[in-house]
């Protein structure tokens, strides 16, 4: 039989056992909360990274969206006469460009009108140059109304216009402009109370086989100073 001295001191072991193993199981929970903790502060580190980077990357989509739309209001108004408000010889020798390899792929008619506003130095002359100025806007603005969605009219410049007409032959092209023609002479203009007649004129050529836009440009060209000469407020072919 164990003696009661021995029997206290195991009692005595056991109980600094107890003590030992409680502070251990302890210091293990401690480590455990602290590495916890640490990751939880980590991830939560990162996830605020998330949000700042998501809100950067938004704000510079958000930038670069306004400058590619302000680009291309840029290009646009770089398009456009600012007097008449139609589309100018930049935006001409756009579309000249893409309708004339068109022409060249598929070889649908193609056909180019070019027009000049009949003495007109004597409407500047005579009634001023803004008078000059309101009747190139309003016949840029009948040219351009007047026409299918597929053609397009340009201020080429000065007191000149172009149309460009896909998928019409010649003939087909002399109807439309004889209308046009017609449309600016029925044109009511009023300067000082008096009704001034204003007339256009018209050379109009279609591209042929081998033909560049220079050379049909050119016949047209000509076949405007043909109608100045026979008589003006007429359109010929060229
Ligand atoms: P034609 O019938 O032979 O074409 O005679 P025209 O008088 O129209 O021809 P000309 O080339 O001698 O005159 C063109 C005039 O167009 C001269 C110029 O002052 C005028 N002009 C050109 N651009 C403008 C413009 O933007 N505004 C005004 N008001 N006049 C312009
Ligand atoms: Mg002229
Ligand atoms: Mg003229």
């Amino acid at each position: 039989a164990i003696g009661i001295e021995e029997s206290v001191q195991q009692a005595e072991e056991l109980t600094a056992l107890k003590v030992e193993v409680q502070q251990r199981v302890d210091t293990i929970r401690e480590q455990m909360q602290a590495f916890r903790s640490a990751e939880d502060q980590r991830l939560q580190l990162a996830e605020q990274q998330i949000v700042d980077l998501t809100k950067k990357l938004e704000t510079v989509q958000e930038k670069s969206e306004k400058l590619q739309q302000r680009l291309l209001e840029e290009r646009n108004q770089a398009m456009i006469d600012p007097l008449t408000g139609v589309p100018n010889r930049l935006a001409y020798n756009e579309r000249l460009a893409h309708e004339f390899a068109r022409w060249r792929r598929y070889g649908s008619p193609l056909t180019v009108a070019v027009w000049d506003v009949d003495k007109f130095k004597a409407v500047n002359d005579t009634y001023g140059h803004q008078a000059g100025d309101k009747v190139l806007t309003v016949i840029a603005n009948a040219l351009h109304k007047q026409v299918r969605e597929t053609d397009f009219v340009a201020r080429f410049g000065g007191e000149e216009f172009v149309l460009l007409l896909p998928e019409t032959t010649l003939d087909n092209a002399m109807g439309v402009t004889e209308q046009l023609r017609k449309r600016v002479e029925t044109t009511a203009f009023h300067f000082r109370g008096k009704r001034v007649p204003i007339t256009i004129s018209c050379g109009v050529s279609e591209f042929r086989t081998g033909d560049s836009p220079e050379r049909v440009f050119e016949r047209a060209d000509k076949a405007l100073y043909e109608a100045k000469n026979s008589g003006r407020n007429r359109c010929c072919k060229g």
